[in-house]
């Protein structure tokens, strides 16, 4: 493909983007746009699009880039994608500029989907806490098969995910025809359960879901634990494709020798290699502080390191709940329009703070359970304390109440205030969805089972 034609494509793809876009978000999307003209190469069935602003490229990764990607395969007719990369990443490629002609075959496995955009290891950054889980990862990427299986264990919320992932982009951006599959342990379970409920038809479909792939990454296996049909399947699975040197990645909340599976599963896990994250030390946290305000703000030096090291003190445990106060932080001070100042940072994080220095039996439950929801649904605690109404940040709102009412037996009114809310309408209303939802949905069923077990 030449570049004139990856430009038409890419003109062509952000047309038909727009058409499905509600009128009213259609201007943001050509502002990001606007920043993407230039082609920088076609390489691997991959068109390498230039991005000036980082904020623009993060905004565009995480929001527009997945659907792009289904769009220009249906234009062109065989599998391809847009790569988003910054200005000074193109210079340093712009010397070997070359462009490649490669002949696709057509495949329908779409690998692409289940990755977070994000998730790269350019986006990992790297400290003394992560540095040999990540050069770890980034050899098992280079060579699949070789250290098999890697596994990689931590405590929550320290970049697990985001490794594994990478490894899975970082593999197709070398071979776009590669068969990733990343799944959590729950689903797997789920999809165990699907099969088994439904009989042979669906056998079929959950061998060729799981063994059909080149690379496997399943995520959080301890949920495996007590689910002995699912380790069982996912024995044969494993074997099946270790056999043929595909490679599998786990990730666990602990080393493979604690884990509550059976012994030759364990076995199986300490056959690659092991590695852990640890929790960030300063100069990791404010680095990820740093990064990730980029892809906030225009200017991120807007934002004295003071506040930053505020952040970073108050913030020890985990990555998601750093990045969760650091994005707190910045919106509250941008729509307030008040200046970034250690002062604004008690302010905009004072409930966080507060709750997590907070003693009182009733806050420490709901604190601990917000933080198994948020963790349950892969978000920010402090998404849970914030006005969006994305429907998943609702749902899980939602739960929250209900087990807080039906359980811990606290009022409506009184909920709101731990919520923020200015009156308790929200949160009844959110009560009664759940309560109508566990009458004929099976997921509010599983979902909440699953997060008092986790509590208890
Ligand atoms: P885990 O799977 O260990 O619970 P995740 O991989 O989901 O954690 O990471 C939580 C959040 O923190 C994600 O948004 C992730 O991008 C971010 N994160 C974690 N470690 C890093 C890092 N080293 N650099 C950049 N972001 C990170
Ligand atoms: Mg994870």
């Amino acid at each position: 493909m030449t570049l004139e034609e990856c430009k038409n494509y890419l003109s062509l793809a952000i047309k038909e983007l727009e058409n499905e876009t509600p009128e009213n978000s259609i201007p943001i999307l050509r502002e990001k746009f606007s920043e993407a003209k230039e082609i920088l190469k076609y390489e691997n069935n991959y068109i390498y699009v230039v991005v000036d602003s980082p904020l623009s490229k993060v905004m565009i990764e995480k929001f527009y880039s997945n659907r792009l990607n289904e769009i220009v395969t249906s234009l062109v007719g065989t599998k391809t994608g847009f790569k988003f990369i910054n200005k000074d990443e193109a210079e340093k490629e712009k010397s070997l500029e070359n462009e490649k002609f490669s002949i696709p075959d057509v495949e329908k496995f779409d690998s692409s989907r289940s990755l977070r955009p994000e998730y790269t290891f350019d986006n990992f950054v790297i400290g003394e806490t992560n540095r040999f889980a990540y050069l770890t990862a980034m050899k098992v990427a280079e060579s699949p098969g070789v250290l098999n299986p890697l596994y990689i264990f931590g405590d929550v919320g320290l970049g697990k995910t985001h490794l594994m992932i990478a490894i899975g982009h970082y593999i197709l951006d070398k071979n776009i025809n590669a068969k990733i599959l990343y799944t959590t342990a729950q689903q797997f379970v789920e999809d165990v359960f699907q099969y088994t409920k439904r009989e042979t038809q669906n056998i079929d479909v959950f061998y060729n879901k799981y063994r059909n792939v080149d690379v496997l990454l399943i995520d959080d296996i301890q949920m495996l634990a007590e689910k002995t049909k699912s380790q069982e399947e996912f024995f044969k699975i494993f074997d099946y494709l270790h056999e043929k040197n595909k490679q599998i990645v786990v990730t666990s909340d602990r080393n493979a020798n604690e884990l509550n599976l059976m012994k030759r599963l364990i076995s199986r896990f300490t056959w690659g290699i092991p590695v852990d994250i640890q929790l960030p030390d300063e100069n990791l946290r404010l680095s990820i502080l740093k990064r990730k305000l980029e892809g906030l703000l225009n200017n991120p030096s807007d934002v004295p390191e003071e506040c930053l090291r505020l952040i970073s003190n108050n913030f020890k445990n985990s990555v998601r709940e750093l990045e969760g106060a650091l994005r707190r932080f910045v919106t509250y001070c941008v729509t307030m329009n008040i200046p970034f100042t250690i002062e604004n940072v008690d302010v905009a994080l004072g409930r966080i703070l507060v709750q997590s220095q907070s003693n009182s039996s009733e806050d420490s439950k709901i604190s601990t359970l917000t933080d198994v929801v948020a963790n349950y649904f892969q978000i920010n605690k402090s998404d849970l304390f914030s006005e969006s109404r994305k429907p998943i940040l609702v749902y899980a709102r939602n739960l929250c109440y209900y087990i807080i009412k039906k359980d811990y037996n606290i009022s409506f009114t009184k909920i709101a205030d731990y919520f923020g809310k200015k009156d308790h309408t929200s949160i009844s209303y959110g009560y009664e969805r759940v309560k109508e939802g566990l009458v004929n949905d099976q997921s509010y069923k599983n979902d909440i089972q699953y997060i008092k077990d986790k509590l208890k």
